[in-house]
Formats: C-alpha cells, sequence, structure tokens
C-alpha cells in the first residue's frame, strides 16, 4: 500500500551503536503527525545546523 499523503523531514539522529548522529529522512503522516517510517540518508553528510553562510 502506498501511502500518499505523507510529510518528508530530514532530520538528524544518532543511530544505536553509533557515536555520530546521521541524517535521516522521516516521513509522517500530513494528517495525524503518525511517524510511518525512518530512511538514512547514506548519500548525504551530515551538515550542522548553522551553517555559516559560504559568500
Ligand atoms: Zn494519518
Amino acid at each position: 500500500m502506498r501511502v500518499l499523503h505523507v510529510n518528508v523531514e530530514q532530520a538528524v539522529a544518532t543511530v544505536d551503536g553509533e557515536t555520530k548522529q546521521r541524517r535521516v529522512m522521516t516521513f509522517s503522516c500530513i494528517h495525524c503527525n503518525t511517524v510511518l517510517g525512518l530512511q538514512m540518508d547514506e548519500r548525504t553528510k551530515p551538515r550542522p545546523k548553522r551553517a555559516t553562510p559560504s559568500a
């Protein structure tokens, strides 16, 4: 079954057994905010939340 009305957000989570944080994608229902799942975003390197503007 495919859930269409999902809200995809990026988050940073600490994974069990690991000391560093990983960037993950969270899928939640836009209606009731139920978290439907998490997905590791392996391709994206974790970035600091407050990134200094490079320009
Ligand atoms: Zn729902």
